[in-house]
């Protein structure tokens, strides 16, 4: 979609990412940093000022106690914290089940890894999660289960029930469970993010994943990080070594920086993209969209039923050329294996200038007029 939204010269609502970089005091840190050093290998498990900052921030914002020493490992972006996570806990056959629909590196990545993919389809238009459903999917060969709250693509914050639903299920068939939280700023309306780590019984079998990228709008930056017991965080490791080894010490020491900034920073950040999430779903409204709820993320998720289309594919591309904006379609967040999986949802990013969401709901609002 991003290629075709170049081609046609058209906004990019697909592909979320901020159009403007994060916290001027970050970069300078990490422009100094370059110069000054340190620019050789930083230590496999991550700097130590950067694991302590992380413990810092989760004692901060999730009142949890982490080791810095044995209970953090920095990573090359979420991305790889995923990947290290499913090469370092999977063996061939090893079985995944993944809420459907869902971000869309899990499935290559568990695959890759010698693991199988199992689904709990999540119903629109609430996207909730059943016990009985995530019951159905747990086999005897069954070893994680991948959250992610808030959850991409659908904007879902999952709520206190259906985390314990996955809590008991998880301590119920002795299962590790992979959290995804890269958006665990972003949850709106003064909602609380709530980490599964600190359901009870949880930390022994949690590993939560954080990205600096989301969370100070450095998505260039690659610094991922990762919470957990010293057990899975030594399992993680040893595939991440493998993987990409280490990240450069000059960003973490900046990102180290970032996770020390006042409140106000975390506070002006969730209401600038909380208001942006307003402005573009009032857009999409008037355009003629029938928009579902969005609690956190960058994602707006919209029925194309409401515009007369079935085929979210078909739509996207149909926008992207006639429109000039382009949306992603939630089929594409399904497995193809999946082949009854929702097709009438699109998804559209407001990580972006408010001019550039205004623009892009007038170009809906005469297309669709
Ligand atoms: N998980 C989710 C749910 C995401 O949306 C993204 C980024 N789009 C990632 C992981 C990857 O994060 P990172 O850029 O830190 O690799």
């Amino acid at each position: 979609m991003s290629r075709l939204a170049r081609e046609q010269n058209a906004i990019n609502l697909g592909q979320g990412f901020p159009d403007e970089d994060g916290p001027k005091e970050i970069r300078e840190i990490a422009a100094q940093a370059i110069i000054d050093g340190p620019n050789q290998y930083a230590p496999a498990e991550g700097t130590p000022e950067l694991r302590e900052a992380v413990a810092a921030d989760n004692k901060r914002f999730c009142g949890l106690d982490i080791n810095p020493e044995t209970e953090v490992q920095i990573t090359s972006g979420a991305t790889e914290a995923l990947a290290a996570a499913f090469q370092g806990y999977l063996e061939p056959g090893d079985e995944v089940v993944l809420l459907a629909p869902f971000y869309e590196c899990y499935a290559p990545q568990i695959e890759a890894a010698g693991g199988r993919v199992r689904f709990v389809d999540l119903i629109p238009p609430a996207w909730s999660l059943e016990a009985a459903a995530l019951e159905a999917a747990i086999t005897s060969k069954t070893k994680l289960i991948v959250i992610n709250t808030p959850h991409n693509p659908l904007g879902k914050v999952m709520s206190r029930g259906e985390l314990e639903i996955v809590a008991e299920a998880a301590r119920r068939h002795d299962l590790i469970v992979v959290c995804d939280e890269v958006y665990e700023h972003l949850v709106f309306d003064g909602q609380p993010h709530i980490p599964l780590m600190c359901l009870p019984g949880m930390k022994e079998r949690v590993i939560r994943i954080g990205s600096a990228g989301k969370t100070f709008s450095l998505t260039g930056f690659r610094i991922g990080y990762v919470t957990g017991p010293a057990r899975l965080i030594t399992g993680l490791m040893k595939a991440h070594q493998h993987l990409s080894y280490t990240s450069p010490g000059s960003l973490q020491k900046a990102v180290a920086a970032g996770l020390a900034l006042g409140d106000d920073y975390y506070e002006r950040f969730v209401a600038d993209m909380q208001a942006k999430r307003d402005l573009l779903a009032a857009g999409l409204k008037e355009a003629g969209f029938d928009v579902l709820p969005c609690g956190g993320t960058y994602f707006l998720t919209v029925d194309i039923r409401s515009v007369g289309r079935d085929d979210d594919a078909a739509f996207c591309k149909e926008i992207t050329e006639n429109a000039k904006v382009a949306a992603v379609p939630i089929s594409a967040f399904y497995h193809p294996q999946q082949k009854n999986s929702p097709r009438t949802y699109a998804r559209f990013c407001f990580c972006k200038r408010p001019e550039i969401l205004q623009e892009a709901s007038a170009r809906l609002a005469r297309y669709f007029s």
